[in-house]
């Protein structure tokens, strides 16, 4: 039961996945997520240590496609594109099916493919349903949300900082 969800390997990123370990497990085809995996939910913008990463994975003769559950094509299309990939929406993972059709665009076996997402019920439980190598990420937004609860700690302290020690002064009178 437990072996469903759990993953091959765990990495806190994308950008983090080692390319060269892929290499010597011999995988040459990504079957990737897209929200929380790629971009942050249901955004497009492709960070350039992301995109980076993905130039390598070119360079190391691995195909990589998208494949998305998320039910806007223009949204899984414009994010594949920015990185020249092919890619499926509506993909209905876990289903089983969702995952032969990225191993179709890839060309590749469920031998030599692995999954990437942040999601244990779809992303992980379905790759592991065919057998395939997967990789579970940390998702994109929780990083986010870590982040924005330690910068508020610091605007609370500097606000009360600033109220103690050097108040702002007052608006300059009006002149007329
Ligand atoms: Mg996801």
């Amino acid at each position: 039961m437990f072996e469903y969800f759990r993953p091959t390997r765990q990495a806190p990123s994308l950008d983090l996945i080692s390319i060269e370990q892929l290499v010597q497990d011999g995988i040459r085809g990504l079957i990737i997520d897209l929200d929380n995996t790629m971009t942050p939910w249901n955004d497009v913008e492709v960070v350039p240590k992301v995109a980076e990463w993905f130039i390598k994975v070119k360079a190391a003769g691995i195909q990589a496609c998208v494949v998305s559950n998320n039910k806007k094509r223009q949204r899984v299309a414009v994010v594949a594109e920015r990185i020249g990939i092919p890619f499926v929406f509506r993909a209905t993972k876990p289903r089983r099916r969702a995952f032969r059709a990225g191993m179709g665009l890839l060309g590749t076996g469920p031998k030599d493919t692995a999954v990437i997402g942040d999601q244990l019920f779809t992303d992980i439980l379905g790759g592991n349903r065919l057998g395939l190598y997967t990789i579970l990420v940390t998702p994109i937004n929780e990083h986010e949300f870590i982040g924005t609860r330690v910068v508020r700690q610091i605007e609370k302290v500097l606000v009360w900082m600033m109220k103690r020690f050097a108040p702002a002064k007052p608006f300059s009178p009006k002149i007329h």
